[in-house]
């Protein structure tokens, strides 16, 4: 991992969660997601400690676990450090196994529930503009990756856009990434070159892009959900159980899957089953014990 400097006070560790770091005038910091291990969470509080940063701050974009897993080592090692997310990413925070629940309609298989103890939230985090350590943070509303995601634009003018948006080497090595609900997600990605900010953190892989660079990755995002749209719309000229999409996207697509990834694109493919529906393109019946979904 490395510390890379992104502008004035602020700096990200580039890491498979990307942590965004701002410098606070007398060297406290604060750090935004804190990655999924605790190896990893060692790592980022190693180069903190190599640069004298005094960790108070974290904000976590939302609950996902390589976003907010390393809390716990950082709780437990600066009790004094305190803990921002929004107010409806916290009932993950608190009952993480909510996560595997979510995969698997009821109790989680084991391998689903990644089971850590309840992570504490100190404060929850309002849209609008904030007061950390004297400076001013603006936190704006992301939902559709989760439904309580946010982003942050700090006073350096850079803005931490979570799992808003993937890049291109995420999109390319996923298909399709994961997406709760297809409508907050189409309305985020429209949104974001409005942010008033220079420069955005993306959580996975191309790390920096500048507001000029913003709109072209919106548009390759925008694309990929319009690809797949197209291909669910026209596999649903006949009736498919969700089961069967699946089965039909990951094929043709050469997408292989475990289990947390057949899950994961499972839930995918229900955001866009939702929202196809609810557009009025596709319609459900339920025969012989199956639900079937198609075009009506
Ligand atoms: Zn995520």
């Amino acid at each position: 991992m490395d510390l890379v400097k992104i502008n004035g006070n602020t700096y990200y560790i580039k890491a498979p969660t990307n942590a965004g770091v701002y410098l606070f005038d007398n060297r406290d910091c604060l750090l935004i997601d804190t990655c999924f291990t605790d190896k990893q969470a060692q790592e980022i509080d190693k180069i903190l400690k190599e640069n004298s940063f005094n960790l108070r701050y974290i904000i976590n974009t939302h609950t996902h676990l390589d976003h907010c897993r390393g809390n716990l080592y950082f709780q437990e090692r600066y009790p004094e450090c305190k803990v921002f997310a929004s107010e409806q990413e916290r009932p993950f925070m608190e009952h993480p196994y909510l996560l595997g629940a979510i995969f698997f309609s009821a109790s989680p298989l084991k391998h689903l529930d990644p089971a850590p103890p309840s992570f504490s939230v100190d404060h929850y985090l309002k849209p609008g503009t904030h007061d950390l350590g004297g400076k001013l943070f603006r936190v704006i509303p992301l939902p559709g990756h989760t439904r309580g995601q946010i982003g942050i634009v700090n006073p350096d003018r850079v803005c931490f856009l979570g799992d808003s948006i993937f890049s291109r080497q995420v999109i390319i090595k996923y298909s399709l990434p994961y997406l709760f609900d297809l409508e907050g997600s189409i309305k985020t990605l429209r949104f974001l070159p409005e942010i008033d900010a220079d420069c955005f953190l993306l959580s996975h892989d191309e790390g920096v892009i500048t507001s000029k660079d913003l709109p072209e990755l919106v548009n390759y995002n925008l694309a990929n959900i319009e690809k797949f749209q197209l291909q669910i719309l026209d596999l649903l000229k006949q009736p498919l159980t969700r089961e069967q999409l699946v089965k039909e996207i990951t094929l043709s697509n050469n997408i292989v899957l475990n289990l947390l990834e057949y899950h994961v694109i499972q839930t995918t493919i229900s955001a866009f089953l939702t929202y196809l529906n609810q557009e009025g393109l596709i319609t459900y019946t339920i025969d012989h014990g199956r639900l079937y979904f198609h075009q009506p």
